[in-house]
């Protein structure tokens, strides 16, 4: 059965984002004043730092009406391999939070165009993909295809849930086969890839837009470069596994501000659904 529930983003529940009147920029270091930040989609006016934001705040940046008709919102996880603590880290994210697992999905419009919309949230155990995570992408994809409306994931991740062991590693193939029969129906699938979005997440439903569109400044990849680097005992090119180099690499479609991720999402809807 499927729990139905209208999710209204509110500005007070920012979730991932620092605390107090004056943020430092991660990357750049300036300090910056909350409220203009907040009026700038929390994004560095200095260096174009795009600051993490949550779910909640994807849903009011991007959908008609900030307004998502939620699906599955109890659906929360188990512990099948009684991994040591990941109750109790469960618990701790929820109420942190205050979402089940780290991605949410259902129904909405943007620019008037239906559309099926899940987005991910850092802020719960970074992002990691376990069996919940994996089952809603999967619950949205087929929701894209019975339905015939465009999907659309905003992704960021760590990778899969290690807590969940084989359960996590399952949903690469799941969630991958899923895409494969929407393609079949020729339904059209546009990822979002934002600040990290890395390893299982990747390596499945992450890279397997029709549209890949990633945000400016975001890590995206497999293993993450520190690793490589150990690996292969060699220095890896400036920028690597950066959005900006992805694109000229080819890996990624479009670079766009969040600024300008709406708009692009209704010019891209447009053409693909042949909307005047
Ligand atoms: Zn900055």
């Amino acid at each position: 059965m499927w729990f139905k529930k209208k999710v209204q983003a509110k500005p007070e529940e920012k979730l991932d984002l620092p605390e107090g009147l004056w943020v430092k920029c991660e990357s750049c270091g300036e300090i910056l004043y909350r409220s203009e930040l907040e009026k700038r989609v929390w994004i560095c006016p200095k260096c174009n730092f795009h600051f993490r934001i949550g779910s909640r705040d994807y849903i009011a940046l991007l959908l008609d009406e900030g307004l998502l008709e939620e699906l599955d919102s109890e659906m929360e996880p188990l512990d099948p391999l009684d991994f040591p603590d990941y109750k109790k880290k469960l618990k701790s994210a929820q109420q942190s939070t205050k979402l089940k697992d780290g991605l949410v999905y259902g129904r909405a419009k943007i620019g008037g165009i239906p559309v099926i919309f899940a987005s991910m949230d850092f802020a719960f155990m970074g992002g990691s993909m376990g069996s919940v995570v994996g089952e809603k992408v999967a619950r949205a994809i087929r929701l894209a295809r019975s339905e015939k409306k465009p999907l659309i994931i905003v992704s960021t991740s760590g990778g899969a849930r290690m807590q969940e062991g084989i359960f996590s590693l399952m949903q690469l193939s799941k969630t991958s086969a899923e895409l494969a029969l929407l393609a079949k129906e020729r339904v059209p699938y546009i990822s979002i890839l934002t600040h990290p979005t890395m390893a299982g997440v990747m390596a499945s439903y992450a890279s397997l837009g029709d549209i890949i569109i990633a945000e400016p400044g975001a890590l995206i990849g497999f293993t993450g470069p520190r690793v490589i680097e150990q690996t292969i005992g060699e220095k890896l090119p400036p920028g690597f596994q950066r959005s900006e180099f992805m694109l000229e690499h080819g890996m990624i479609d479009l670079l766009v501000s969040r600024t300008e991720l709406r708009n692009t999402l209704i010019r891209l809807l447009k053409i693909i659904c042949k909307v005047q």
